[in-house]
């Protein structure tokens, strides 16, 4: 069988057994965690489905390394590499300074249009967490990466921009703003919003995962942080009704049961008899929705009534790395870019440039966002074994450094020892 390319035929993702597949090494500690994680996915690919399946690794550039071959630090060709093949995976990138770019990595989520940002948060045993009962946090959050005050639209105070704006808001729009602010706007949109819930619904469906819980701060922004709540609502209703139950739709089942009108028609449900999730949604997706702060006391007091989170950009961004740290796993966390079909895979620390060459870091991250990656083809098998396996290596106390400092009396491996371990371990 020779390589192929991953198609999208009929609105599906047609995965061939022998995938050809970009990865970009990055920068810094990139080089020694790619080549770690590699050996990794290829020994569980290679174990799990014998010759029949294989990934076909085509490096492309981005970063450092494309300067040095292109003069560019993102050439034109690592976007179409990236758009031809569909999926493929990055090590972190330096942000060059002073470049036309904010960041390159920004750069690729614009340019690809890669608009949700999917982060699982799942607890290892043996990771060292700060948390009593780390393993009841399982979530996987939809973080919607275009829009926000993320969306780059900001006038620096005094500047004339700056000027012109609070002149028209007072004077159009009749609103006051002190006139030595700096200006941000906020966009969400409609479409933004609809197509990020689609995606966090999908995945809940997929998996069979019991909700979907909009997190917002609708509260005080109500045409932005409201509207997107207003708007998952509306999508989960449009494309999914025979598949999900609002919480609203379940406390009004419950109280019927229980003989009671219900009075409250918004707000925070779970918990109803007794601490227990209310009433029983019959196999279909409970919607729900939270406000951003009482959702930073719900996953570290009642984790487990969470399965996917889908938030704006900003609240997404803080609670994606809360989370993680409630697992002890921010070094080891995995993400991924996704758009309609395009995804990229990236681990979500940065280049950490003082242990550059040294074969040192924890490829976790990396690691962790390659079993994404087989996800995403369906390789499940391939997935969870190497879950299983660093699960395993980290229960023998065989870890990087930052996790046996974290540990008494255990001595560091390498980055390329640990990975060989963990392949070791595959069941
Ligand atoms: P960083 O590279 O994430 O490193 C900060 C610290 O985190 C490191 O010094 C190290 O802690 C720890 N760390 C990071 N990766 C680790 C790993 N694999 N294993 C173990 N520990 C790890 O953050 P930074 O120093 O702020 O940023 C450096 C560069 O990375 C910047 O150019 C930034 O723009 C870029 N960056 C890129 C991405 C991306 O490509 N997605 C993301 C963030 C930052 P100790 O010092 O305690 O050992």
């Amino acid at each position: 069988m020779s390589p192929e390319k991953i198609t999208v035929r009929d609105g599906r993702l047609e995965i061939p057994d022998q995938p050809v597949i970009p990865f970009i090494e990055g920068d810094g500690i990139g080089p020694d965690i790619t080549r770690a994680s590699m050996h990794v996915w290829n020994a569980a690919v290679e174990k799990l489905y014998g010759g029949r399946r294989k990934i076909h690794w085509k490096e492309t550039y981005a970063g450092e390394k494309a300067f040095e071959k292109t003069g560019s630090y993102l050439p034109d060709q690592t976007i179409e590499d990236i758009r031809e093949y569909v999926v493929a995976i990055k090590g972190p990138l330096t942000t060059p300074v002073g470049g036309g770019f904010r960041s390159l990595n920004v750069s690729l989520r614009q340019i690809l249009d890669l608009y949700a940002c999917v982060r699982p948060v799942k607890y290892y045993r043996g990771v060292p967490s700060p948390m009593r009962e780390p393993e009841k946090l399982d979530v996987v959050i939809y973080r919607e990466n275009t829009e926000d005050v993320y969306a780059g639209i900001e006038w620096e105070e005094g500047t004339p921009e700056a000027k012109k704006l609070i002149g028209f808001i007072g004077k159009e729009l009749g609103k006051k703003i002190r006139p030595d602010s700096g200006i941000g706007i906020k966009p969400i949109s409609v479409t933004g919003s609809k197509r990020l819930a689609r995606k966090a619904l999908q995945h809940a469906v997929d998996h069979k995962l019991a909700s979907v819980t909009f997190v917002h701060k609708g509260n005080i922004m109500k045409y932005t942080e409201g509207a997107f709540k207003l708007w998952g609502y509306e999508l989960a209703l449009d494309e999914f009704r025979d598949k999900v139950i609002t919480e609203t739709e379940l406390y009004d089942q419950v109280m019927a049961e229980d003989g009671v009108t219900p009075t409250v028609k918004d707000g925070a449900f779970a918990g109803l008899r007794g601490g227990k999730p209310a009433g029983d949604p019959g196999g279909r997706v409970v919607v729900k929705d939270r406000i951003a702060d009482q959702m930073f006391q719900q996953v570290l007091l009642r984790p487990d009534e969470y399965d996917v989170l889908a938030t704006p950009n900003l609240n997404g961004d803080y609670l994606s790395d809360a989370c993680a740290a409630q697992v002890g796993g921010l070094g080891i966390a995995p993400g991924a870019n996704i758009g309609d079909y395009v995804a990229l895979f990236e681990a979500t620390h940065g280049t950490a440039p003082k242990y550059r060459g040294q074969d040192k870091v924890n490829p976790g991250s990396l690691l962790l966002s390659g079993v994404m990656l087989l996800e995403y083809l369906g390789w499940n098998e391939a997935a969870e074994a190497i879950k299983t396996a660093l699960e395993k290596t980290i229960l023998d106390r065989v870890v990087t450094y930052d996790l046996a400092r974290q540990l008494d009396g255990v001595r560091p491996v390498k980055a390329s020892e640990f990975a060989k371990a963990i392949a070791a371990n595959l069941p």
